[in-house]
């Protein structure tokens, strides 16, 4: 049986990438000097930061770096872990949620955000951040941005904001398929790209036919790529019934 979402699938992945000569970088390289043909790979470390490291290992066997996301909660940031996963040269990231945690209250929002930075910053470099969706809150992260500055704050790029996806392809694994529209309600940017991508497999082969452009942003969630059979389908399992509420929800937003 073809599964799709193992961690051998997403290997597959990368090799196909390099097959037909993308690059890879980090997304804080990429903000300091970008490459014209490049992947740039972005891990949300929404929990499960044991598949993150899994991940980190097969992508520095492949001479690869990318950027991992660790969220402040106890599920997700894991000081060992963020510290190997640097150590291999990959770059890590603060994914806050400041508005969820605060309820909405700015001020205490970007205490929050402050104190979560110098943690973060006890462990590992942090020069980039990234905004955790929240699906379930009726608070979106972003909007702490609407009245301060994350450049006062030694942070030189948040891939909501620092991306021009006119250029940049954005791919997500977020509802567990490349292109499901209905299902991300806030993991999503204006493009004017549109491709339909079932599963992987589809992916893998619009890549090798070299018909994606040039620059693309690809996030995964490495909590959603097991090898191991009873994980994976607790995975499929929890991803269908999310996919059931986020539709709901996202109906409700729409009117
Ligand atoms: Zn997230």
């Amino acid at each position: 049986m073809n599964r799709d979402f193992t961690v051998k699938k997403y290997s597959e992945l990368l090799d196909a990438f390099k097959e037909v000569d993308y690059s890879f970088q980090t997304f804080r390289d990429f903000l300091k000097q970008p490459l014209e043909r490049v992947v740039i790979l972005r891990h949300d470390v929404d929990k499960v930061p044991l598949n993150s490291l899994n991940f980190a290992k097969l992508e520095k066997d492949k001479g690869i770096n990318a950027s991992y996301f660790f969220r402040s909660v106890p599920y997700s940031y894991k000081p060992s872990v963020i510290k190997s996963i640097e150590k291999m040269g990959h770059e890590i990231g603060y994914h806050y949620e400041v508005m969820n945690q605060a309820n909405g209250d700015v001020y205490k929002a970007l205490e929050m955000f402050n104190q979560n930075l110098v943690k973060f910053r006890n462990v590992a470099k942090i020069e980039t951040i990234c905004m955790h969706g929240s699906p379930m809150s009726k608070y979106d992260n972003k909007e702490l941005w609407n009245k301060f500055n994350y450049h006062n704050y030694g942070i030189i790029g948040e891939p909501y904001f620092d991306i021009d996806y006119n250029k940049v392809l954005y791919l997500t694994d977020t509802g567990r398929s490349w292109s499901n529209e209905e299902t991300n309600i806030r993991d999503k940017v204006e493009s004017p790209f549109f491709y339909e991508i079932k599963n992987t497999d589809q992916l893998i082969e619009l890549i090798l036919k070299k018909e994606l452009p040039n620059q693309i942003m690809l996030n995964t969630h490495p909590q959603r790529w097991n090898d191991d059979f009873l994980r994976w389908g607790k995975e499929l399992v929890w991803q269908n019934m999310k996919n059931q509420i986020k539709r709901f929800v996202s109906r409700r937003f729409r009117r």
